[in-house]
C-alpha cells in the first residue's frame, strides 16, 4: 500500500518550508506520493518536481483554489494539473490579483480596532511577493503580541464576522473546476467539514460540484473529526465522487498533523488516485 499525502503548502503560498524541503521531509517520513497544493499558485511545482527526482517520491502537481460560493469561501484542490496550462495560469493570476487589495482592506479593518501596521507587518512575513494571505496576518498578530497562537488570531480577528475579516469575491465554482479540467486535472473539494453551511446547503453544494465536473472530495483531513470523516465518506459514496486524503501541512509548529500522517481512507471508497 502506497502512502499518499495530497495536500500541503510551501513558501510559495502560506507554508513555512520550501518545496524542496517539503519533498525531502515527506520522503524521510515515508510518503510515496505527494501533491504540492499551494493556494492559488503553481510556481513551487518546478522545484518540488526537481527534488522528487533525487528522492524516492512521486510528486503530483497540484493547487488549492479559493472559490466564492453563495456566502462562503470554498477551497478546491486541483490534482495532477499541467502547471503550464494557460487557462489555469491566467485564472490563478486573477485570483491572486485580488489578494493585495484585500490585504490592504484587512489592514484598514484591523487599524479600526486599534491594531496599527498589520498590513506592513504581514507583508514583511510573506515568502512569495506573489501572494499574501490571512496566515501572514495571523503570524504578524502573534509576533506583535495581539494573540497567543494563529488559531487564537483566527478566532478573535480573522474568521468571518470578526473585526479583521473583509468580504472578498474569489473565483466562481464553475470557473475553478473548468480551469482545473482544462489543465487535465481532477477537482477535489477540500476539507468540506469546514464550511459553515446547513446540511441542505451541503447537499446542494455537492450536487453542484458533481454536476459541474468535480471529481472527488477530501474525506481525510485534519480539519475533520472522526464523525465528519464518516459523514463525508458516506457523501462520497452517495454522490459517486472519489475520495482524497491530505495533511494540509503548513510547517513545523503550525500543523497538528505532519506530512503523510493521515489515517487510511475508510473502506468502500474510490481513491482519487485509482487510475493514476
Ligand atoms: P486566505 O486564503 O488568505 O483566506 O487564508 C486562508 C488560510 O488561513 C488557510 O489556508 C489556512 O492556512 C489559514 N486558516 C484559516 N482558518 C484558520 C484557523 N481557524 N486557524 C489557523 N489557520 C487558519
Ligand atoms: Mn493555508
Ligand atoms: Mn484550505
Ligand atoms: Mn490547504
Amino acid at each position: 500500500m502506497l502512502r499518499y499525502d495530497l495536500h500541503c503548502h510551501s513558501t510559495h503560498s502560506d507554508g513555512l518550508l520550501t518545496p524542496r524541503e517539503l519533498v525531502r521531509r515527506s520522503a524521510q517520513r515515508g510518503v510515496d506520493v505527494l501533491a504540492l497544493t499551494d493556494h492559488d499558485e503553481l510556481s513551487g511545482i518546478a522545484e518540488a518536481k526537481d527534488e522528487s527526482g533525487h528522492v524516492r517520491i512521486r510528486l503530483v502537481p497540484g493547487v488549492e483554489l479559493s472559490v466564492s460560493w453563495r456566502h462562503v469561501t470554498l477551497h478546491v484542490l486541483g490534482l495532477r494539473v499541467d502547471p503550464d496550462c494557460a487557462a489555469l495560469c491566467s485564472g490563478l493570476a486573477t485570483i491572486r490579483a485580488g489578494r493585495s487589495a484585500r490585504a490592504r482592506r484587512m489592514g484598514d479593518a484591523l487599524a479600526a480596532v486599534g491594531i496599527e501596521g498589520a498590513y506592513e507587518g504581514a507583508l514583511r512575513l510573506v515568502t512569495s511577493e506573489r501572494l499574501i494571505s490571512r496566515t501572514h496576518f495571523a503570524r504578524f498578530l502573534v509576533e506583535a503580541g495581539h494573540a497567543r497562537s494563529t488559531k487564537d488570531v483566527f478566532q478573535r480577528y480573522l474568521a468571518p464576522g470578526k473585526p479583521g475579516h473583509v468580504e472578498h469575491a474569489w473565483a466562481s465554482l464553475p470557473d475553478a473546476i473548468a480551469w482545473i479540467r482544462a489543465a487535465g486535472g481532477q477537482a477535489v473539494l477540500a476539507h468540506p467539514g469546514r464550511y459553515p453551511v446547513s446540511p441542505a446547503e451541503m447537499q446542494e453544494l455537492l450536487t453542484e460540484f458533481h454536476a459541474t465536473g468535480g471529481a472527488g472530495i477530501e474525506v481525510q483531513s485534519p480539519s475533520h473529526s472522526a464523525a465528519q470523516v464518516r459523514e463525508f465518506a458516506h457523501q462520497a459514496r452517495a454522490f459517486g465522487l472519489a475520495a482524497s486524503s491530505g495533511s494540509d501541512y503548513h510547517g513545523p509548529g503550525e500543523s497538528s498533523v505532519d506530512l503523510g500522517d493521515m489515517p487510511p481512507l475508510p473502506a468502500g471508497l474510490i481513491p482519487i488516485w485509482r487510475d493514476w
